[in-house]
């Protein structure tokens, strides 16, 4: 089984992830553009039982625009997100796929979500997509898995 290393950005947090990703989402938000700096995140969607962490990471919680929670830990030492917990998925983490560091993770992004902020010059890749709001995107964020999980 593939193994792989996702660490901050000064390696004091680092999580040995077992496996691939369930599935990779692309996010537009306003809250992931303020996290990341930059104008989307990327993450993939793990089981919490393939993932070892080691490090004491940080945590700042606070509700998503779909208004679930989400708690994120970050290293305390240089600020990487260095993953997440989505309420709905007690199971599962997010983790930026950034921080694996490896070009050759191939999985492309397989849903974006909150489409209606993507910056114009962005390409969004090829599968399910939501505009992310409210009720709406909880109905079309679970549709959209529901297809992915049947394959
Ligand atoms: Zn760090
Ligand atoms: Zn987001």
């Amino acid at each position: 089984m593939t193994e792989r290393i996702a660490a901050c950005h000064c390696g004091e947090i680092n999580l040995t992830v077992r496996g691939n990703p369930e599935h990779v989402s692309m996010c537009h938000c306003l809250h992931c553009q303020r996290r990341t700096g930059s104008a989307f995140s990327v993450q993939g969607y793990f089981s919490k039982s393939q993932v070892t962490i080691k490090g004491s990471p940080k945590r700042y919680s606070r509700k998503g625009d779909s208004g679930r929670g989400v708690d994120f830990h970050f290293c305390p030492n240089c600020g990487s997100t260095s993953y997440w917990d989505v309420e709905p998925w007690p199971d599962k983490m997010g983790i930026p796929l950034g921080t694996f560091a490896d070009p050759s993770f191939v999985q492309s992004p397989n849903v974006s979500i909150f489409v209606t902020h993507c910056h114009p010059w962005v390409v969004i890749p090829e599968g399910p997509r939501t505009e992310g709001h409210s009720k709406k995107f909880n109905e079309d964020a679970e549709r959209a898995l529901a297809e992915l999980r049947k394959g």
